[in-house]
């Protein structure tokens, strides 16, 4: 039987995932319970971090937006601020499963829980965020891009506490879009995801986040050349996404059925970019 701990301060948390072997940071709690209830998670100890003050906090910044990681997946889809500052984390936090499990899903568990089709991680990519890490050795800072390591594996080490997502603002001008495909029901886990974001400079840069088409997220980004069509900015960005994707088969399809979802996915996303920037 688990032993549940309720720091009531960030010292105490940290202090504990420090002190104690086979600890889990219990967040929301929406991917453990399921573990629990499948009978396939064994800790010995589960660190509450509810009581901890500070964690559920979003400020904003001229230049970012700061979430704590118990803000919550609802939180980041519907207040005000984080959908004037960065519209493609809020509506890419509104695609993830239903109502109920955003409303008990933490940004922070969603990140640490590490599965390929994750929603969010395509979003936070492509926005150039980044994840506070601490523990009794301090704070460090890990690129969203390099936080996703392998199949189920993050940056996260056993005594680490995330503690923050630091989003920096959408850039004037940049046109962003999440496209997720799911075969067996609208609000299901993806089989095919890709977060796009057209970020206007002296070149175009084109980023892409891609959930779901590989063991884990998959970042990827290019110029686009002034002399570029939209056809053009189409194929070169599925040529690159070839190199990426390398689906998991599964009970939502095998793996020629998400490659060509996966496809379909880039080229919509970035269709809706390229159509929004000649709007701006
Ligand atoms: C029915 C259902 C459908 C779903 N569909 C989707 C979907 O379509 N798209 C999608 O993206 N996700 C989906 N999910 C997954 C969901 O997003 C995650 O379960 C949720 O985000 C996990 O957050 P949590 O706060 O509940 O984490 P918890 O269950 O509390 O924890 C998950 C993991 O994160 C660790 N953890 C939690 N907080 C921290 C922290 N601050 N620091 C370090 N480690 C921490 C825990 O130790 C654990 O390993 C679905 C889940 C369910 C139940």
């Amino acid at each position: 039987m688990a032993t549940f701990h309720t720091p009531d301060t960030l010292e105490e948390a940290l202090g504990l995932l420090h002190d104690l072997d086979d600890t889990m940071v219990y967040g929301g709690g929406t991917a453990i319970q399921i573990l629990l209830k499948q009978g396939i998670l064994f800790t010995e100890h589960f660190i509450d971090i509810s009581a901890v003050p500070g964690l559920r906090e979003i400020s904003v910044t001229p230049e970012a937006v700061m979430v704590g990681p118990l803000v919550s997946l609802r939180q980041m889809e519907r207040d005000e601020r984080i959908v004037s500052a960065v519209p493609l984390a809020a509506s890419t936090y509104a695609k993830v499963a239903n109502p109920r499990v955003r409303n008990t899903a933490s940004v922070g568990g969603n990140i640490a829980h590490g599965d390929y089709r994750l929603d969010p991680p395509t979003a936070l990519m492509v926005l150039d965020a980044t994840v506070m890490l601490s523990s009794v050795r301090g704070t460090r800072e890990v690129y969203a891009r390099e936080f996703f390591v392998d199949f189920q594996v993050t940056e996260v080490q056993p005594d680490e506490l995330i503690t923050g997502i630091h989003i920096p603002r959408q850039p004037a001008g940049a046109a962003g879009a999440f496209v997720k495909y799911s075969s067996l029901a609208e609000n299901d886990w993806p089989c095919a995801s890709a977060a796009v974001l057209a970020v206007p400079g002296e070149y175009t840069e084109l980023r892409i986040g891609l959930g779901a088409l590989a063991p884990t997220t998959r970042y990827l980004a290019f110029d686009i050349e002034s002399d570029m069509s939209d056809q053009d900015v189409v194929d070169a960005a599925l040529d690159i996404a070839s190199t990426a994707i390398d689906p998991i088969e599964d009970i939502r399809g095998g793996v020629a059925y998400k490659t060509r979802l996966g496809r379909v996915a880039v080229e919509d996303g970035v269709r809706a970019v390229m159509k929004e920037l000649h709007h701006v």
